[in-house]
């Protein structure tokens, strides 16, 4: 009988014991490479002597003490650097654990913006159907997975949501990628006016769709138009990069390949890199100014934000990603990594689509490659293919749900930054040599 209680609870994992680089130990001695970062955690990969460096030292001088007393070192230097990575508007950086904590705050920063500039009937949020955004009440309730919300739907507050913007399934053959993108983004206006532009504070989405979709980028223009919608009815534009920012992509931060800037950014995984738990909130200018010059706080908080030890370790991992050139790599091994998927997987009778920017890619499996009919779910292709790519020794992250958080299944592979072209090549033959067994399963 063991304590520890995990997602699952009958869950039969092996023991992690140790990492090198891209790849991971069991306490058997069994080898497995990194394809995912875990869920598009681990940029660095797992023993990176200056990230580790660093968090002894921070420990060694003080590991904690409360931001209502004393605020700290490595939190200041980061919130410098994370804001000067940023656009000239988004100046100010509110640390928490994680990327659920992160959402929450953002969602919070939106209600007391709006409170503090004196609309408070704007209480609403617009969120897309293809999203994930974390696992606490209100980042639940703004994400669209539905199987994720079934069982707490009593506990969550009302979100109204819009399609995503998913070429490979709604482009039609007759429009242009711009009429396509403007088509989805002016779903936004439509449902604004619907529900009443004073009482809508922001529209939340992620500029590159994780864990619903694995991996799936606006197309060009989407984001744009959805800059301008927000602006014309004052509805902010908090954009989640819990998976697609710090790198990610290959631009620091996502949206910068949209070329538009948000009024709120959320970011964690990558953040920390997997070796602390840390997550954040860029804040624009105005909504810092409005609480500044208004009530003179934010009515929010959490005992370990702006954590030392963390805010050390995410310190010295976007230090290295700067001084190592790694942006370079994610975009020239990302470029790779989708050619070397295409050929191997895109001949396979049930992958539909492999797509995503960076190091971050999706593959998504079909029933059928020309109605693009979804996987059954009673193929449980998402169990399976990481079961058997375990065994093969590669991590990959396989998840059910695709579409409307319901059905289909895809892949994401988020690899650490650092992998060279060797382990590309071993990524790509355990997939899909992963993919052929597990497909006998399904195709029988
Ligand atoms: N937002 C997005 C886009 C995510 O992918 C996730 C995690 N998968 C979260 C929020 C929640 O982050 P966490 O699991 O750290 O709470």
């Amino acid at each position: 009988m063991t304590h520890l209680f995990h997602r699952h609870c009958h869950a039969e994992l092996p023991t992690v014991s140790s990492g090198d680089g891209v790849y991971l130990f069991d306490t058997e001695g069994k080898k497995y490479l990194d394809g995912c970062g875990g869920a598009a955690v681990s940029n660095l990969g797992h023993s990176h002597a200056a990230v580790k460096k660093a968090i002894i030292e921070q420990v060694e001088a003080i590991p904690f003490a409360h931001t209502g007393f004393f605020t700290n070192q490595p939190s200041e230097a980061l919130a410098t650097l994370l804001t000067d990575l940023a656009p000239d508007n988004l100046d100010h950086v509110y640390f928490v654990s994680g990327g659920s904590e992160a959402v929450e705050s953002a969602l919070k920063m939106a209600r007391q913006y709006f409170v503090e500039i004196g609309k408070p009937n704007k209480t609403q949020f617009i969120a897309r159907r293809q999203s994930y955004h974390g696992n606490t009440l209100g980042a639940l309730a703004v994400g669209g997975n539905e199987w994720r919300k079934e069982n707490f739907r009593p506990l969550l507050a009302e979100v109204e949501h819009i399609s995503p913007c998913y070429a490979y399934r709604d482009q039609r053959e007759s429009e242009t990628e711009l009429a396509y993108s403007h088509r989805v983004a002016d779903e936004l206006e439509s449902k604004i006016l619907a529900m009443g532009a004073e009482n809508v504070m922001a529209f939340v989405a992620e500029p590159v769709v994780g864990a619903t979709a694995g991996a799936l980028p606006a197309t060009t223009g989407y984001f744009k138009r959805i800059r301008e919608i927000c602006d014309k009815y004052d509805v902010l534009l908090i954009l989640d990069e819990v998976m697609c920012g710090i790198g990610r992509t290959g631009t620091f931060y996502a949206f910068e390949q949209d070329d538009i800037v948000p009024d709120l950014v959320t970011i964690a995984k990558g953040l920390g890199a997997g070796y602390q738990p840390i997550g954040a909130v860029v804040v624009s200018n105005k909504i810092y100014d409005a609480m500044a010059n208004g009530s003179g706080f934010f009515q929010h908080g959490h005992t370990f934000m702006a954590h030392p030890v963390a805010c050390a370790s995410a310190l010295a991992t976007i230090k290295t990603i700067l001084s190592e050139n790694l942006l370079e790599k994610v975009v020239s091994q990302g470029e790779k990594l989708q050619r070397k998927l295409k050929e191997a997987l895109l001949p396979l009778d049930y992958v539909g689509d492999v797509r995503g920017r960076g190091l971050f890619i999706g593959v998504e499996l079909v029933a059928d490659k020309l109605t693009k009919t979804p996987l059954p779910a009673a193929t449980e292709a998402n169990k399976v293919v990481k079961q058997l790519a375990m065994k093969n020794g590669l991590m990959c992250y396989p998840m059910a749900g695709t579409i409307n958080g319901r059905e289909g299944h895809h892949i994401l592979l988020a690899p650490p930054f650092i992998i060279n072209d060797e382990q590309l090549d071993e990524l790509v033959s355990k997939l899909k040599m992963s993919l052929i067994e597990a497909a006998n399963g399904w195709t029988k």
